[in-house]
């Protein structure tokens, strides 16, 4: 089968990767949509920990084409489901038996990127367990985006956040979209931050308010009861400090692999509580795609098959990109 993989020598196309086979518990899915995301690029390119090699990606969409189950008893799940999975992955032993516990567990392994072939591929085997089936009315290029979507909802897993608090997002790029779009729909007063302005229109179009860091910097220091740091650098955090109020809290949705050094004074100072945030709920990310509270239709998309994935990657690195996605089934087999 087709397969994207990476290696110390970088990601290659790989037409001839072998088919993975279902073990007892597993479904194999067909996929058909897969997102390349930020933390793709920097496994692809050896920026992110663990060095990992195999079959890259972990977001997308699939269709069953094989249950392989182990007891002949309804799993609640049919060939030809349409579905995305969890990418946290349990051996059959543990006892973790919700995405919170499988987020943590020691024995995981995490779609494409450790110790499991992920999505950049025809197929994919994943546990039953972790499937979600794709409600009708969402179509392929929507539920792609559930898995960051569902990382977006973590944050109100997590955090209280008051009717009248305040709400910034600092960094603007896939992530800090969603997240923005995940509190507004859910009421909350939230302004997005970002340096360049880069997706700032389909932002306005939801009349979310938007501001370039240098304006939030000049008159919005300590305005924020909470800010959401997207951006993964330095900067980005110690812009985060200024912003928020004493008592406030910061989360942090990146992993900040590029930060050494940093000033926890303010932490002190200001008696701030930071709050690290990760894999969220996809049940609650599908509800909101499927009621519409969250509508990602009119997203900028650019979908490329994945035998151009050298040049999908290429434009995944460009800032003014929302989304790649690579089209990995053909349309009319969708
Ligand atoms: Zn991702």
């Amino acid at each position: 089968m087709i397969a994207v993989t990476c290696s110390p020598a970088g990601p290659k196309l790989d037409l001839n990767y072998s088919m993975p086979t279902p073990a007892p518990g597993e479904a194999l899915l067909r996929v058909l949509l897969a997102g390349i995301c930020s933390t793709d690029v920097e496994v692809a390119f050896r920026k992110y920990k663990g060095g990992f090699t195999g079959v890259l990606g972990h977001e997308f969409v699939g269709r069953i084409d094989v249950l392989n189950l182990k007891r002949k008893k309804d799993c609640g799940f049919s060939i030809g489901d349409r579905v995305v999975s969890e990418i946290n992955i349990v051996p059959s032993f543990s006892k973790s038996t919700n995405y919170h516990q499988r987020a943590q567990d020691p024995d995981r392994s995490v779609l494409g990127l450790i110790k499991r072939d992920g999505v950049f591929a025809e197929y994919v085997c994943v546990p039953i367990e972790n499937l979600h089936k794709v409600p009708d009315n969402i179509p392929p290029e929507v539920a792609v985006f559930t898995e960051p979507l569902a990382a977006a909802c973590q944050i109100l897993e997590q955090v209280h956040i008051k009717p009248t608090d305040r709400l910034a997002v600092l960094g603007i790029g896939k992530l800090g979209v969603l997240i923005c779009f995940v509190l507004k729909a859910c009421g909350k007063d939230v302004t997005a931050i970002s340096k360049k302005g880069s997706h700032f229109d389909v932002l306005e179009l939801r009349d979310i308010p938007t501001r370039k860091v240098s304006e939030a910097m000049a008159d919005m220091k300590e305005s924020f009861d909470l800010v959401v740091e997207c951006t993964g650098n330095a900067e980005g955090f110690n812009n985060a400090l200024e912003l928020v109020k004493p008592y406030g809290t910061i989360v942090l949705k990146t992993t900040m692999a590029g930060m050494t050094q940093t000033n926890l004074t303010a932490v002190v100072v200001k008696e701030l509580t930071l709050v690290g945030s990760r894999c969220g709920p996809f049940d609650a990310a599908l509800r909101m795609l499927s009621t519409r509270q969250v509508v990602l239709d009119d997203i900028k998309k650019d979908i490329y098959d994945i035998t151009a994935f050298p040049s999908a990657i290429s434009r995944a690195l460009m800032a003014e990109t929302l989304k790649v996605i690579l089209r990995i089934t053909p349309t009319s087999s969708n």
